[in-house]
């Protein structure tokens, strides 16, 4: 079994401002997307967690929705949560979407004083070492991985040596300002997933508790994914 589950003391990470950024497609963004980014933060303590969609993504398809449609719909199911702030910066660059950029940004933007922490799913972790200038990610930021049903990574992938080799515990990863991977199962871990959501959609199913109803409303108003 690869992943832990972590028992972290609430200050445990209190040293340094932590910074922690999910980037994703989130077409559309659902309670699987939210409800970790929540618990995510409250675990680690960190300052702040931001949920940065993609303006166009490069390791899968072109998404169903527009970049603005997909920043409109994590808007509304953030604006009641101050915890949970949205970095439109990939979409207001009109060009495809380099996590290893925007951290970059990031850095340049919030100082060295900051940790940078890039969230992503086991499965979006398990294409890692082939996304643009991946060694220069793990110089800027530690990652955090977070189990999901269903997903598991590959043995002897390049992925899983790259984990092993760059494994941290949570007192390790309290020391270091990057390149240290953490891997995570958070309480909840809600099956979900926006293509489960595409796909009901698009028969005509209804996707009502997978999402904020504020989302949901805005899916139907303008007739997104049927
Ligand atoms: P799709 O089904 O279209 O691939 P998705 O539901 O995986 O979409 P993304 O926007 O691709 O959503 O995900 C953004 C990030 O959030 C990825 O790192 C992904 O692994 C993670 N993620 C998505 N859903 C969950 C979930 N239910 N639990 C934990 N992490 C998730």
């Amino acid at each position: 079994m690869w992943c832990l589950v972590t028992d972290i003391s609430a200050n445990s990470l209190k040293k340094r401002k932590l910074v922690a950024v999910m980037g994703g497609t989130f077409d559309p963004v659902h309670h699987g997307h939210l409800r970790s980014a929540l618990e995510l933060k409250q675990l680690l303590n960190l300052d702040q967690l931001r949920l940065l969609p993609c303006h166009q993504p490069t390791h899968r398809g072109v998404p169903r929705t527009q970049a603005e449609q997909r920043l409109q719909m994590l808007r509304l199911a953030v604006a009641d949560e101050p915890s949970l702030y949205i970095d439109d910066r990939e979409i207001r660059l009109d060009q495809p979407s380099y996590s290893v950029y925007s951290l970059q940004s990031l850095k340049a933007e919030l100082g060295d004083s900051v940790t940078l922490f890039w969230v992503l799913g086991v499965d979006s972790f398990a294409s890692f070492t082939r996304w643009h200038r991946w060694q220069e990610i793990l110089q800027l930021a530690n990652l955090i991985i977070l189990t999901r049903p269903g997903f598991t990574l590959g043995e002897n992938t390049p992925e899983q040596k790259l984990w092993q080799a760059n494994r941290a515990d949570c007192a390790e990863l309290e020391k270091a300002d990057c390149g240290k991977i953490y891997a995570l199962q958070l309480p909840s871990q809600l099956e979900i997933s926006a293509t489960f959501i595409r796909d009901q959609l698009q028969q005509g199913c209804s996707v009502r508790y997978l999402l904020p109803d504020a989302v949901l409303n805005y899916i139907q108003q303008q007739q997104l994914y049927g």
